[in-house]
């Protein structure tokens, strides 16, 4: 049946957020900011996006007493984490507005199906996804067509951050990697020859109403998000209208309400195939908060609670630098494991600097613990500072 019609959420009401990491954590300020009360749902008692909400449920994200509770308590709903099951979403959806819908997350959730559906845009999008096959049984495999090679495995599920997938040479390679991965269902691709990596971010209203980011041009490095360029150096007008008008369609396809991002490949001949798109505001989109009118967040924020969009556009060059755990330790004595906290004070000397740390206390090799955005009055010396930033932090 269809949901009671919602009005638009007005602060000081309660908002609420599916997940406790960094992205809940920036999603929390930019609604605190506004005067929205933020109440988050996350497993972790102790959680980024825990340590700045109004209120923290502690639960996992299929307890029905929980969601209920939030739901109750909350004018609208939103998630930051990707494989929140689209089960609790439906639910929460009963008695709350909940942006964006189940629907929308279980496809982005399935390489399978969001390839299908990135398919089935073509016609308005004007881009198709890497030429792949899917696999189920060791049938598909022998099926697999020899141009797909070299290829990469992908898990159709939970994938992210470069995991679960595996680059294959040959047929016998895909099948050791497919049995590797516990035959589960998977996603070959063709290996592509890219010449760099873009993503665009895009926003839709309750009204119907979208909008559509500048492109941003992203470096990765071990299948994680290293830096992100806007504008980026590489990028043509011809590329961002192209990238720009397929999220756009894709999008307005979905009738999604909230902030997507969709990761777009371009290719050495120029072409631009669309790879994966995120149900939510996106690591590449950071840039946004230091660097545009409205941040991805604050777009959120006003999105789930059906208030007009904000004002995208950029008003500062802008580079990224994503900061891993990783630094804690390369920076410390060699061969030492004792983290070491990174030389912050000289990062913020350098203009232009806008540090995020995320209040994660134990870094990690590989995770996410902050990003720092450079913005100048041009892109050059945003690079400058970006590049010194990269020598102090190693
Ligand atoms: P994740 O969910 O881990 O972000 P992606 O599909 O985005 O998975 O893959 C991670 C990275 O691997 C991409 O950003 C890109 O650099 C590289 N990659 C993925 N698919 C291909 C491909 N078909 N051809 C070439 N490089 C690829
Ligand atoms: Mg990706």
């Amino acid at each position: 049946q269809k949901p009671p019609f919602v009005p638009s959420a007005t602060p000081p009401t309660w908002l609420g957020v599916m997940g406790g990491g960094q992205l809940g954590r920036m999603f929390v300020h930019a609604a605190q900011a506004m005067g929205f009360k933020v109440a988050v749902l996350e497993p972790a008692r102790d959680c980024p996006a825990g340590q700045a909400a109004d209120y923290l449920l502690s639960a996992s994200y299929t307890d029905p007493v929980a969601l209920n509770q939030l739901a109750g308590l909350c004018a609208a709903v939103t998630t930051e984490f990707e494989n929140v099951p689209a089960q609790s979403l439906a639910q929460l959806a009963a008695h709350s507005f909940v942006a964006p819908a189940a629907a929308n997350v279980s496809i982005a959730q399935d390489r399978v199906a969001e390839k299908r559906f990135f398919t089935e845009c073509a016609a308005t999008s004007h881009v198709l996804p890497a030429p792949h096959k899917v696999i189920e049984n060791e049938a598909d495999i022998d099926a697999i067509p020899d141009d797909l090679f070299p290829g990469i495995l992908k898990t159709a599920r939970l994938g992210y951050d470069g995991k679960g997938q595996v680059r294959v040479r040959s047929r016998d390679e895909a099948r050791k990697a497919f049995q590797d991965m516990r035959s589960v269902v998977c996603v070959l691709e063709k290996m592509l020859p890219l010449a760099y990596e873009v993503s665009v971010l895009a926003a839709r209203g309750a009204d119907g109403e979208s909008a559509v980011y500048p492109i941003a041009e992203n470096v990765h490095r071990d299948g994680i998000l290293f830096s992100t360029t806007v504008p980026g150096p590489n990028v043509s007008a011809e590329c961002a209208r192209r990238a720009q008008h397929a999220a756009l369609a894709i999008i307005g396809k979905m009738e999604y309400v909230g902030v997507l991002c969709i990761e777009f490949f371009v290719l050495q001949d120029g072409s631009l195939v669309v790879n994966e798109m995120a149900p939510r505001p996106h690591n590449s989109g950071h840039y946004t908060i230091d660097a545009c009118i409205t941040s991805q967040f604050a777009q959120q924020a006003r999105a789930m609670a059906k208030l007009p969009l904000g004002d995208v556009r950029q008003h500062s060059p802008a580079v990224m630098l994503n900061i891993l755990g990783d630094i804690w330790f390369e920076n410390g004595s060699p061969g030492s494991d004792m983290p070491r906290e990174p030389a912050w004070d000289k990062v913020l000397a350098l203009p232009g600097a806008n540090l995020h740390l995320y209040g994660k206390d134990d870094p990690r090799r590989g995770r996410k613990m902050g990003h720092v955005t450079f913005v100048a009055p041009t892109l050059t010396e945003a690079q400058e500072n970006f590049a010194c930033a990269c020598r102090i932090l190693g």
